[in-house]
């Protein structure tokens, strides 16, 4: 209110007013509060005069909520188009083709045969996923309009109260990604059309190379140069160690990942810091400039000898040096950028966004490498992508073995429509999950390709996934403690 206006004005300290408003007896004009040490200063008692604290009569009557909208507003909105198409059912799939568990979500729909597949793959934990989405995400959304992914986003994040998490994310992944599934089924077109249309022909890769020495390792990023790969990630064992990322079957059994072995070897990051500059040191020497290198620590190390070894690794050019801390260190990324300027990938660990968006407003990072379904699928993603854009950070959205070919057509859309796309992880199928996942995306000249079929392009032969249960694991897919020598546990 204008201070010209003010001339039948009460000015009360802030007591009286409580008083005179709780024996209803303000009169019908208007009246001022003013704190109690503002009142005790004539010039402050003007001052508050000037600011809008006002409080009138009227409001303290306190009026029923319902007199302060006028009767010709509508309801709130409602998806309440009875030609709408309505989610029917919302089932869950688990499955193992190539050894790894697997969690993929299928909503039916009203409209026969139309149905859209999600991926919410939580390796580590994928029947409480299960749980979470058949005990409490299916009873919420039957009936629902299968078009309101945005809404259906929305009202499924907070109807846990508590929210955030991989398992509530994952849970909402998997119906978010079958729905922006069905709505391109619906629309006849990819999903990356209905995200703003291509601006790439196809994503470029990077493919692991890996072994228990460098030269093993250059032989592996040699062959993949010779596919056409021109990113090449590196990581080598470290002789009597628990080395995560390097493909070692040293049980001879080749459906149980080295990592979940129920005993692992130590750790010691001193080792690792000192063994990692001299693989690069040999790559660069046998391969050249010519190829794009990248690495990940994984995590693994105390946050300052990440820092000694980004510095370190600096003078080999690398595409990225990824995960150097782990999420609750992330308070290290300012120093970390005061001493190098090695491009840096940062996020498989993160699900909430309190943890990322801080570091990519302040370009503390120069890769954003979520794992799609760990914060939530699509809906949440395009958004992560487009505020990365506002930074320079671009994208490298998180794509191993323990993401169904759903959720890698999921990223894959992302970066065939985001211009601040950076890199494709690349996993590899194999040949069972090709058969129980017809249309995975093909990889063609180092780069993934969109096969164009509608939504996410992605099938699923449930005859053929139900003979591949989950494999028999003593911790039921948990991941065994790594220690140091001493006993500590490492992380990741
Ligand atoms: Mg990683």
């Amino acid at each position: 209110m204008a201070h010209r206006e003010l001339r039948w004005a009460i000015v009360l300290p802030s007591a009286w007013f409580r008083a005179l408003k709780s024996y209803g007896s303000l009169p019908d004009v208007p009246v001022f509060a003013i704190p109690a040490a503002a009142s005790a200063s004539r010039n402050l008692i003007s001052q508050e005069a000037k600011e809008p604290s006002l409080v009138t009569a009227r409001d303290a009557t306190t009026p029923p909520a319902t007199d302060l909208i006028p009767a010709n507003v509508p309801t709130p909105w409602q998806s309440d188009d009875p030609s709408g198409i309505r989610i029917r059912d919302v089932r869950v799939i688990l499955t193992a083709p190539d050894g790894i568990r697997l969690v993929v979500v299928k909503i039916e729909t009203s409209e026969p045969g139309l149905y859209g597949l999600g991926c919410a793959t939580f390796t580590q934990r994928p029947l409480v996923v299960k749980t979470a989405i058949e005990e409490y995400l299916r009873p919420f959304l039957i009936g629902r309009d299968v078009d309101d992914i945005e809404d259906i986003w929305q009202t499924s994040f907070v109807s846990s109260y508590w929210r955030s998490g991989p398992v509530l994310h994952n849970a909402m992944s998997g119906v978010d990604m079958a729905l922006w599934d069905i709505k391109g089924k619906r629309a006849e077109m990819p999903v990356y059309q209905l995200l703003g249309g291509k601006v790439r022909k196809a994503a470029p890769c990077y493919a692991h190379a890996s072994g228990t020495s460098f030269e093993q390792v250059a032989d592996s990023a040699r062959q993949l140069m010779g596919q056409g790969f021109r990113h090449v990630r590196a990581q080598v064992a470290i002789e009597g160690m628990s080395t995560y990322g390097v493909a070692v079957p040293k049980d001879g059994s080749p459906r149980t990942a080295y990592h979940l072995r129920p005993v692992q070897e130590p750790w010691e990051p001193t080792v690792y810091c000192r063994t990692v500059p001299r693989l690069f040191d040999h790559l660069r020497t046998e391969l050249g400039d010519g190829v794009e290198l990248l690495h990940d620590i994984h995590e693994r190390v105390p946050p300052i000898q990440a820092i000694g070894l980004a510095k370190e690794l600096e003078r080999f050019n690398l595409f990225f040096l990824e995960d150097p801390f782990s999420p609750e260190n992330n308070g290290y990324f300012p120093l970390l950028r005061q001493q190098t300027a090695i491009p840096i990938a940062m996020g498989e660990l993160y699900v909430n966004q309190a943890e990322y968006v801080d570091l990519i407003k302040d370009r503390l990072i120069d890769f954003i490498r979520v794992h799609i379904s760990d914060v939530g699928g699509l809906t949440p993603a395009r958004k992560l992508a487009a505020f990365c854009e506002f930074f320079g950070v671009r994208t490298a959205w998180h794509g191993p073995g323990d993401v169904s070919p759903v959720g890698h057509s999921a990223n894959l859309q992302l970066d065939l429509s985001a211009p601040n796309f950076g890199i494709q992880e690349l996993a590899t199928f194999g040949e069972r999950t090709r058969e129980v996942f017809p249309g995975c995306p093909e990889v063609r000249d180092g780069m993934l390709w969109s096969n164009e079929q509608p939504g996410l392009g992605i099938g699923l032969d449930e005859v053929l996934a139900a003979k591949y249960p989950f494999p028999d694991h003593v911790l039921n897919g948990a991941w065994p403690p790594v220690r140091r020598l001493d006993g500590t546990v490492i992380t990741p």
